[in-house]
Formats: C-alpha cells, sequence, structure tokens
C-alpha cells in the first residue's frame, strides 16, 4: 500500500503532516498512491482529487469550513490508526460527467465533484439551454453553473440554488446574473433535474469564455457545447464515523456544531 499527503499551505496542516507521516506503516509515493490524506480544507480536497482520482482521499480539516472532511484535528491518531490497520470505511460520492466541445474540433472529457461552471465576465454568453434534446431556454447572461448533490453548498449556494439532501444524486441548474428581459427570458430559478437527464449549454457560434470545474479553471476561445451527465463514476473518500447530512449543514452553515 502507497500513500501521498496534500497539504493546504499553512504552518498548523504541516505540523499536523509531519506527524502523520512519521506514523503511517506504509510507503510515501506521490506519483501513484492508493490513499491520499488531504490535510487542510474542502480546497485541499478537491486538489487532492483532481490528481488522485482513482486513490481513495482522506479529509482531514484544519480550520476553515470542511463541509467534505470526515476527519477534525482532534482525530488525527483515529485517522493513522485507521489506515494502517484497515478500519476506515468509504463512502462513493457521485461525480458529475462532462463532455465539453470546441468548434475547432477539440473534445475534453471532465469530472466534477462540485461543480462546472461556463462565465464570460465581460461580454454576456448567450446560450441555447436544453434538458435532454429539449430546448428549455435561450440564456442571455454572465454564465452558468451546474452543480452535484455535494456541490449544492458551495458555488450553488451563493447563486441561492437549493441546498439538496445527501441521499438524492441530481444536478442543479443556477443562472449567474441572467438578463431576463423581453429579449432574453430564462427560468431565473435554479432548475433541480433528474440524475437519468442530461443537460447541455450550447453556442450557435465560437465563444470566448472560461470553463471552471471544482477548483480548476480553463480558457476556450471556440466554445461550442458543454453536456453534462451522470455515469456511475465516483469519488472514494475514507471515514471512521461518518456525520449526518443535517449535521453536517448545521456545523457548517449554521452553528459551528454547537
Ligand atoms: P476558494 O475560492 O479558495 O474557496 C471556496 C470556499 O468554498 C472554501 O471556503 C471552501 O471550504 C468552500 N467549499 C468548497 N467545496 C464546498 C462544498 N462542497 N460545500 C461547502 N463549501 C465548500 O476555492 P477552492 O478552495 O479552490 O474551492 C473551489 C470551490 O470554490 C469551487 O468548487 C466552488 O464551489 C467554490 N467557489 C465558490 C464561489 C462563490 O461561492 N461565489 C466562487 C468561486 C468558487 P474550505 O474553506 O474548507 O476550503
Amino acid at each position: 500500500m502507497k500513500y501521498s499527503v496534500l497539504i493546504r499551505d499553512d504552518d498548523n496542516s504541516k505540523k499536523i503532516a509531519e506527524y502523520i507521516k512519521k506514523n503511517i506503516k506504509y510507503s510515501y509515493d506521490e506519483n501513484n498512491p492508493e490513499i491520499v490524506i488531504a490535510i487542510g480544507g474542502d480546497g485541499t480536497l478537491l486538489e487532492a482529487f483532481h490528481k488522485y482520482p482513482n486513490s481513495i482521499v482522506f479529509g482531514l480539516h484544519t480550520g476553515h469550513l470542511g463541509f467534505f472532511a470526515n476527519y477534525n484535528p482532534d482525530d488525527i491518531d483515529l485517522l493513522i490508526n485507521d489506515i494502517n490497520n484497515n478500519t476506515y470505511k468509504t463512502e462513493k460520492i457521485p461525480l458529475l460527467s462532462m463532455l465539453i466541445e470546441e468548434w475547432n474540433g477539440n473534445v475534453y472529457y471532465e469530472d466534477a465533484i462540485n461543480e462546472a461552471t461556463v462565465l464570460s465576465p465581460v461580454k454576456t454568453l448567450i446560450l441555447d439551454v436544453k434538458i435532454d434534446d429539449e430546448i428549455l431556454e435561450k440564456f442571455r447572461g454572465t454564465g452558468l453553473c451546474v452543480s452535484t448533490t455535494a456541490g449544492s453548498t458551495a458555488y450553488n449556494k451563493s447563486l441561492h440554488g437549493a441546498v439538496v439532501d445527501h441521499d438524492l444524486v441530481v444536478m442543479q441548474l443556477a443562472e449567474v446574473a441572467g438578463i431576463n428581459s423581453n429579449a432574453y427570458r430564462s427560468l431565473g430559478s435554479p432548475l433541480l433535474v433528474s440524475s437519468k437527464r442530461r443537460i447541455t449549454l450550447e453556442s450557435d457560434m465560437p465563444l470566448e469564455l472560461s470553463v471552471s470545474i471544482d477548483n480548476l479553471s480553463y480558457s476556450l476561445k471556440e466554445f461550442k457545447r458543454i453536456t453534462f451527465y451522470y455515469q456511475n463514476h465516483f469519488m472514494n473518500m475514507g471515514y471512521h464515523n461518518l456525520e449526518g447530512f443535517i449535521k453536517r449543514i448545521a456545523r457548517t452553515f449554521i452553528d459551528s456544531g454547537k
């Protein structure tokens, strides 16, 4: 068994990482680890997944929000023990897959834990929004965000999207500054769709815009279309005790768990 550690750039996380490295019995391997320990916050965990998509990721949160993290700073020895003695369980977090197509023929396949956004902060975007093959609207505005269930508490929440129970697998489409005039009319509220459907955002001419996927961002010169779908791709998260959904949102957003 090989493991690696990803650390947020702060002294406390670095100190904890040193302690963990001294006590894990497996060999350290940054290239091909089966287990990755993300020490920091949700951002560190997103980074860990995108760097090592096939590994089991353990989140140890050291301050900040830590919505995803299953271990807190009091659980360092528990985490070490779980990994050394194989006493952890794994939770499968559904990933949102997407196909991005450009007019020049480039295609990209990606998976997101939280969401993907299609944004143009300066010039407004005009995009046809389709659910399966049916046209829903012609959107005009800064952009659109399609989030997963797990990502419903991230960017989606800032766009007044609904927080979604982790027992449901859905995609949520939310507008980023939709114009909504008599020329361009869009739904104006977030839309939850079943995981069995596909959401497509497409342009009938090449667009220069940026696509973000969780903590990553890409600039595209000739955007044509992005299609979102679920296909049984998962991120494997290690845990000892899984915090319930209601407790997790109360701790993160309402009362810090007190
Ligand atoms: P960041 O901008 O440095 O941090 C974004 C914040 O979102 C952090 O506080 C992070 O928690 C929190 N977060 C991440 N995933 C979450 C989740 N599923 N539920 C609740 N909170 C969550 O960026 P980053 O750390 O690289 O993370 C990228 C994420 O930032 C994106 O996936 C997107 O969701 C989010 N984002 C949000 C906005 C917005 O709300 N206006 C804008 C851009 C990006 P920690 O403090 O524990 O790291």
